[in-house]
């Protein structure tokens, strides 16, 4: 296990951040960890980070206390805080330097700073101020500096945050890579990074877990008992004969070819809509079972 939450509250002031929150994370899950502005995200990231201390509970990394053992689990964990900050006036091998010292890497920071120089593909930039930078670089240097310890647990807050579309599948397709080597947890409002890169999505709000489950099981959380079929005809169908097939719920056409039918979740109809159309002389053109996106996942559970 990589990473254990137990139990955890924070309180700031007179505001619960974080109520009660438990979850595990095992050893090579890519975790997306998602929720609505001020649900607790960057506050659950400081505290497994160790940077504040929860109010209440337990964070163990790599089976240590990240309260009592702050210092080695600091060396295990890898921290890409949100908006990345980061030094502007310094250069980006002088600032990979700076964190190398941090982690006394000691002889071995040369080799390490080209070789992670190299992974986040910061090589033509390197030169540079960081201020300098474009943000899609500075987020490069904000992973290279996560990375420079050859932690094996990264923590990413946001990290495609603020970034152009190609900006975002090049820190996107880093993320997988580095992450098939180790524990990664990362927050984002990218319902479709989720979906690409994360085996496991867990949903906070308001300081407490909504849903944690597979990317792919998530929608469980929902209690939607329905699903949708989406057909196209080669020609105008009569409504009620769809209306009339037993598990459909309700029938809604999108245009004259193409109809939207919700039917029971245990009921599989289309072989019923085949036969149907065979009968009618029509033929079904496409059908599509339309599965229930993160997206209306996040939505159902956050609102
Ligand atoms: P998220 O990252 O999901 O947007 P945060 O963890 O940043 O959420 O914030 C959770 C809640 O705690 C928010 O309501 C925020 O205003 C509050 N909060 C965060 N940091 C502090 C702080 N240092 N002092 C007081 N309140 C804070
Ligand atoms: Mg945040």
């Amino acid at each position: 296990m990589s990473i254990e939450v137990k139990n955890i509250t924070k309180i700031y002031g007179t505001q619960k951040a974080l109520n009660n929150v438990s979850f595990k994370i095992n050893t090579g899950e890519i975790v997306g960890f998602l929720g609505p502005n001020g649900a607790g995200k960057s506050t659950m990231m400081k505290i497994i980070t160790g940077f504040i201390p929860p109010s209440q509970g337990e964070v163990f990394v790599n089976e240590l206390d990240v309260v009592e053992n702050s210092l080695e689990v600091r060396e295990m964990i890898g921290y890409l805080p949100e908006n990345n900050p980061l030094y502007h006036e310094m250069y980006v091998k002088e600032y990979l330097n700076y964190v190398a010292g941090i982690y006394k890497l000691g002889k071995q920071t040369k080799s390490r700073i080209d070789d992670i120089i190299d992974i986040t593909g910061l090589a033509i930039e390197q030169k540079k101020k960081i201020g300098e930078l474009s943000k899609g670089y500075r987020q490069r240097v904000g992973l290279a500096q996560a990375l420079i310890h050859d932690p094996n647990v990264l923590i990413l807050d946001e990290p495609t945050s603020g970034l152009d579309p190609n900006q975002i599948i090049e820190i996107r397709n880093l993320i997988t890579k580095i992450g098939k080597e180790k524990t990664v947890m990362l927050s984002t409002h990218i319902m479709q990074e989720v979906e690409a890169i994360c085996d496991r999505t867990i949903i906070i709000k308001n300081g407490v877990i909504v849903a944690d489950d597979t990317t792919k099981n998530i929608h469980k959380y929902t209690d939607d008992k329905f699903q949708t079929i989406i057909v196209e005809f080669d020609k105008k169908i009569d409504f009620q004969l769809l209306e009339k097939l037993e598990g459909v719920v309700k029938v809604k056409n999108i245009d004259e070819q193409n109809w939207l039918i919700q039917t029971e979740d245990n009921i599989d109809v289309r072989p019923k809509i085949f036969d149907l159309a065979v009968r009618q002389k029509i033929t079904v053109l496409s059908m599509q079972k339309r599965e229930k996106r993160l997206e209306d996942v996040f939505h159902e559970l956050t609102k």
